[in-house]
């Protein structure tokens, strides 16, 4: 018989709360109904929790434990990014269908597994009569996808409250397989810093006119010259500590050959950070800020030289990198006074969480070495943004970590088309949210 979990996390896919940057274009009303239906799937969480709601459809739950001294946070969000109508999914995105296994659509994994996750295992535990060590706070944002406020806001109501997380936990890493090549092992990584997202505007204005009599290095040509010079200017490489720490902890389990390298990665950091970038996109972003041209402009008509023309950078920022160093540096690469350089919007790297001889790491690491036992835990950089980078101005333990196994194809598929996790891994993460909050210390 299918678990009853997985009936749930299959009507809450069903809803399609798609979020968008313009709030008025978000369908207010499949929010209201994936709250309802959250609410009917959770029923002992929603009677016996204290819920504030937060913004527009942000859920924010008190959950009082015997002490609230080291207070927690579990997080998760309830909207999902588009679907585009050209991606070639194999399944319908919102079907939520059940194949070899596998829950099949968009949210799966990003981000109503940990969503569901969270509430399952708090619906059985509250189902047991357990009272939790410590206060549990349950925070669920309804515009993480499009960077909206409500986590801020979730911020503000707990400062307000007194609330210091002696932790918090968002999505992020995973029990990844796959992740390196050569390493058979599976990788459970813990986020323990994220990089700053940043944008950049470079323009140049010009004279325009007839595309009959063009000049010389018009703004197009500028804008072009520019793209390449950034292209050819990378950010310095460098191997943060938890990335040394990462490649020290899977150096047991590396191909003979490279493993002396990985097992001193903090001595030979600048030659594993060059071999990294020539290992390709993915571990290159692992070794420095990356900078990528998105969005371009020119003239509106092909016989129309552009009086204005535009480029979009979107930087991602490595801890121990500034948003100042980081114009500073695309200025120097530039080298074109012509060329305007407009910060669109400006995110430092989120501060590094503990994670050496740290009881509250130890607890999330213990925790997944018992669930899953043949995983490496590490910590790791994140390259993407999470609602987690605003929980930094209250706790000094803000930690990205999803229990749940995955593998390549299926983290590709985050944002991405097919999205799905499987069956039994979703269980896996129910259980391991509850072994978390069970675990939680007196004091
Ligand atoms: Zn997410």
């Amino acid at each position: 018989m299918p678990d009853a979990a997985v009936a749930k996390l299959q009507a809450l896919v069903r809803i399609p709360t798609v979020s968008h940057r313009d709030p008025a274009r978000t369908d207010t009303a499949v929010f209201d109904t994936f709250l309802e239906e959250l609410a009917r799937q959770f029923p002992l969480v929603h009677e016996r929790l204290e819920l504030t709601r937060i913004h527009t459809h942000a859920l924010l739950f008190r959950w009082r434990g015997r002490a609230a001294t080291k207070p927690v946070v579990l997080m998760a969000h309830l909207d999902v990014v588009p679907v585009e109508e050209t991606a070639p999914w194999q399944r319908p995105a919102f079907g939520a269908e059940i194949v070899d296994g596998e829950i099949w659509g968009r949210g799966t994994l990003d981000d109503k597994g940990c969503l569901v996750g969270i509430c399952e295992a708090v619906e059985r535990l509250l189902a047991d009569g357990f009272e939790p060590a410590q206060d549990v706070w349950l925070s669920f944002g309804c515009d993480e996808e499009v960077s909206g406020a409500a986590a801020g806001l979730a911020v503000e109501e707990l400062t307000r409250r007194g609330v210091r997380p002696w932790f918090v936990l968002d999505e992020g890493g995973a029990v990844a397989s796959g992740a390196f090549p050569g390493i058979g092992v599976p990788v459970a990584v813990i986020g323990v810093t994220e990089k700053g997202v940043t944008s950049l505007e470079l323009s140049v204005e010009g004279r325009g006119g007839h595309a009959s009599t063009p000049q010389k290095l018009g703004p197009t040509a500028r804008i072009a010259r520019a793209i390449t010079r950034l292209e050819r200017a990378p950010f310095h490489p460098s191997l943060p500590p938890p990335t040394q720490t990462l490649l020290h902890r899977l150096a047991p389990h590396a191909p003979a050959p490279l493993r002396p390298l990985m097992g001193n990665a903090s001595r030979l950091g600048p030659a594993l950070a060059r071999a990294l970038i020539l290992a390709g996109p993915e571990s290159a972003a692992m070794t420095r800020t990356t900078l990528a041209a998105t969005t371009l402009s020119g003239s509106p008509a092909l016989n129309v030289i552009a009086s204005r023309a535009t480029a979009g950078l979107n930087i991602r920022i490595m801890v121990g990198d500034t948003v100042a160093g980081v114009v500073e540096h695309v200025r120097k690469a530039v080298r074109d006074d012509q060329v305007q350089i407009t910060v669109v919007e400006a995110n430092e790297p989120s501060p590094l969480s503990p994670y050496e001889d740290d009881e509250a790491f130890d607890l999330l690491s213990s925790t997944i070495t018992a669930d899953f036992p043949d995983a490496v835990v590490s910590p790791y950089v994140m390259m993407a943004a999470t609602d987690a980078r605003f929980f930094t101005a209250i706790s000094e333990r803000v930690y990205r970590f999803a229990p749940f196994r995955m593998s390549k194809e299926q983290r590709e598929a985050i944002h991405s088309y097919d999205e799905r996790i499987g069956v039994a891994d979703f269980l896996d993460g129910v259980d391991w949210y509850r072994h978390l909050i069970e675990r939680l210390p007196d004091d």
